[in-house]
């Protein structure tokens, strides 16, 4: 069955907006009553068992049987409690989703009855089939085996009527199958290097937490009209479409006020998100129609990234009660701005401190110095595998396309802490400082809180920029899970740290003090990592020559940017880190080519599909009734007919070329696809569905685009852009 479009528009505009759920109470009074956090586990375990939960969430360490069966009773009963009848380990497979599977809590008792049963190994390792899940090789069939191991740090959670228990993924020979795995690694690795160099600044410093806050971008589109779109439904994006007559110009819907029916769906989502415990806080209107934003109060990364991925499927089921589908990808509607997913990034110490936040003395304002550096520095060895961890599908349309940052990666600083920097390398001197050097320094060095307190212009062209207090990596898409750039973050910065603290102390060890070791160690790291800051327009074509004369990479797409995983000097990387074996780095590149390729296949199928079964009839149709009134009128008026029928001659011709070029871009996509599907490896296959069919996909969309534009709207089968994105 098809959709008419007519009809369809005709239901969606009797939709009301939906009467708020949100209880007229404070939100202190139902935040987090949805999740097994630290304050339910206080009153539902034995102190001894409470205590010892804490430590395993703060250092890992792994939780002892007795205390895996209390705190799995516990948690059984709270659950219970609360409605939930059902439990699931809930884990993040490498298809970028989250994955579980539901059991319930009952256990046959023998005689015709049941009990609600969970105990500690039930929550603390499940074996759930891995084979449907994509593993790069990793999983040979004859094995398929999986685990999912409890991550005590990430709280339960009630969803619907079922207990989810965060979890890893790991195969039978314990490689990773997931994306929470090596973020767990890489946060531990950061925990470790940044608190060595810590030991510099402050001996009581013994943790160091990587801090997320992500700000999540999403488009809202009918349910029916999302439905009636094949490519929507299929592939997330509109393959073609011509522009509303009113896009994103007159800059009006940015911070707008928000429409109704959304607003409903807002309150009602984040009363979800807040009895789930995300503190999510702002939401505004974004640059594009329909396109909307919202971010929360920054955590501890490993459970930022589980909010997010829970939040994700909220959007989606909230979205799904107000009739509306909620859109993830990164660019829905082509000639509109796409979603992206900024990650907010710091360090943390346990003594309360933020490692990327200047101080208010020399002591404080050298620590800043200190992390501020390395990660400049981390970033200017390591562009490359930072880039590859945004690389997406959906991410190719937009990376500079003049509403994200290009695939270079550069950081934005700000003017005075570049003319900072810029200083003092300048005092890079051999041999030792005297003590005019030191006094210089120390100047510099203090005048980081004022230049900071000025420091207010921001770059929002920039994919990896300082604002204040911690570094935004603008790049990563809306639809991604930020593990895996929050993982190739993490471990750079730690592989830095590392090496900075090798430095370092050899320095002190060949007789310079402490300061002045780590300050000559900071101002080679300056003078290296220099290429890598850029603080000019990031959208300019400038840029791109300029990055190209500093032999920065520009890796446009996203097989270009996948083949990074390959290289020795990566895997070296994750290996020396323990955060990927080379056997996990080199899988995960391999499910990163194939899920690219499938998607492109995807594509291509449903334009195919809908040029041929949809576009091509509709044309069709419209000649005919061109035809029949050029011939009508002809009949009708014999000589002077001529000049009656030039419109309806010149729409004709034009209807008729442009199904001719539909028909023959249709028979090319069709033959390369049979070519490049040929192609021996996932990767071979991946650089043809970028470089050939990607190509024909878009002049297909065009020329369905221009069909668009020259159709009876009564015979147009397709919902446009203007109904998609303005009706709510
Ligand atoms: P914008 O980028 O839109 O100007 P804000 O500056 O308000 O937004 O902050 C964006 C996000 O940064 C928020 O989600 C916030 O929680 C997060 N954030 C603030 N401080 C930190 C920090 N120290 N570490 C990580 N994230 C942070
Ligand atoms: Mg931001």
């Amino acid at each position: 069955m098809s959709l008419n479009r007519q009809q369809v528009m005709h239901d969606v505009l009797g939709r009301k907006p939906k009467p708020p759920t949100r209880p007229n109470n404070k939100i202190s009074s139902y935040y987090g009553e949805n999740v097994f956090n630290q304050f339910v586990m206080r009153s539902y375990l034995p102190d001894e068992a409470f205590k010892d939960i804490l430590k395993s969430i703060e250092d890992g360490s792994p939780v002892d049987r007795k205390v895996a069966d209390q705190t799995a009773t516990a948690m059984k009963e709270w659950a219970i409690s609360r409605g939930a009848t059902h439990y699931t380990h809930w884990f993040q497979p490498l298809t970028g989703n989250t994955a579980e599977k539901h059991d319930s809590f009952i256990a046959p008792t023998g005689d015709g009855r049941v009990i609600e049963k969970f105990d500690g190994s039930l929550l603390v390792q499940q074996e759930p089939d891995a084979s449907s899940f994509p593993s790069g090789g990793i999983r040979n069939t004859f094995e398929a085996r999986g685990y999912t191991l409890w991550d005590p740090a990430s709280p339960a959670f009630i969803w619907g009527e079922t207990l989810c228990i965060p979890t890893i993924f790991i195969s039978y020979t314990g490689f990773a199958l997931d994306n929470k795995t090596p973020l767990l690694k890489a946060l531990s690795a950061v925990d470790s290097a940044a608190t060595a160099v810590c030991q510099y600044f402050d001996k009581n410093i013994n943790k160091v937490n990587a801090s997320l806050g992500w700000e999540q971008e999403y488009f809202l589109v009918d349910k029916a009209l999302f439905a009636a779109r094949p490519d929507l439904a299929m592939t997330g994006r509109a393959l073609f479409g011509a522009q509303p007559a009113k896009g994103q110009q007159l800059d009006d819907h940015y911070f707008g006020s928000i429409p109704q029916r959304i607003s409903a769906f807002m309150k009602d989502f984040e009363l979800e998100a807040h009895k789930l415990g995300i503190p999510v806080t702002t939401r505004h209107n974004e640059v594009a129609p329909n396109q909307f934003e919202l971010a929360p109060v920054y955590e501890e990364t490993n459970l930022a990234n589980d909010h997010n991925l829970l939040l994700m499927e909220l959007l989606k089921v909230v979205a799904q009660r107000h009739d509306f589908r909620c859109l993830l990808h990164e660019k829905p509607f082509g000639g509109l701005n796409g979603s992206g997913k900024h990650n907010n990034w710091s360090l943390s110490t346990n003594t309360g401190v933020n490692l990327l936040q200047p101080g208010k003395n020399p002591k404080s304002n050298m620590r800043f110095l200190t992390f501020f550096v390395n990660t400049l520095a981390a970033l200017h060895t390591y562009a490359d595998i930072v880039r590859a961890s945004f690389a997406g599908v959906g991410n190719d349309h937009r990376l500079g396309a003049q509403e994200a940052p290009p695939a270079i990666i550069s950081a934005f600083i700000g003017s005075q802490l570049t003319q900072l920097l810029d200083d003092l390398e300048v005092h890079i001197k051999h041999g030792k400082l005297t003590p005019a050097d030191k006094t210089a320094l120390k100047l510099e060095i203090g005048r980081i809180p004022e230049a900071l307190l000025d420091n207010t212009d921001r770059n929002r062209t920039s994919p990896f920029a300082f604002t204040g207090n911690k570094f935004e990596l603008r790049a990563v898409g809306s639809s991604a899970n930020c593990a895996l750039p929050m993982m190739v973050l993490n471990t750079i910065v730690a592989d830095q740290l590392k090496k900075f603290k090798t430095s370092v102390d050899r320095r002190i060890k060949s007789g310079d003090g402490k300061d002045e070791s780590i300050l000559k160690e900071l101002q080679v790291l300056i003078k290296e990592s220099k290429n890598i800051r850029f603080e000019g327009n990031g959208y300019g074509d400038t840029w791109i020559k300029e990055a190209k004369r500093r032999g920065l990479s520009n890796l446009k797409t996203t097989p270009e940017a996948l083949t990074v995983w390959g290289r020795k000097e990566v895997i070296d990387l994750f290996d020396r880190m323990k955060v990927l074996h080379p056997a996990e780095t080199d899988a995960r590149q391999k499910v990163e080519f194939e899920k690219y390729v499938m998607h492109r296949q995807i594509e291509a199928n449903i334009i195919i599909d809908m040029a041929r079964n949809t576009i091509l009839p509709a044309a069709i149709s419209y000649q005919n009734i061109l035809l029949e009134n050029i011939l009508g009128i002809e009949e009708a008026f014999g000589k002077d007919a001529k000049n009656m029928t030039v419109p309806q001659r010149d729409i004709l011709k034009r209807t008729s070329a442009l199904v001719n070029e539909l028909y023959s871009t249709l028979s090319k996509l069709k033959e390369s696809k049979e070519v490049v599907n040929n192609k021996k490896s996932t990767q071979k296959k991946a650089d043809g569905y970028s470089s050939i069919i990607t190509p024909i996909i878009s002049d297909l969309g065009e020329i369905c685009t221009a069909l668009e534009g020259l159709i009876d709207n009564e015979l147009w089968p397709l919902p446009k852009f203007q109904e998609l994105l303005f009706t709510h």
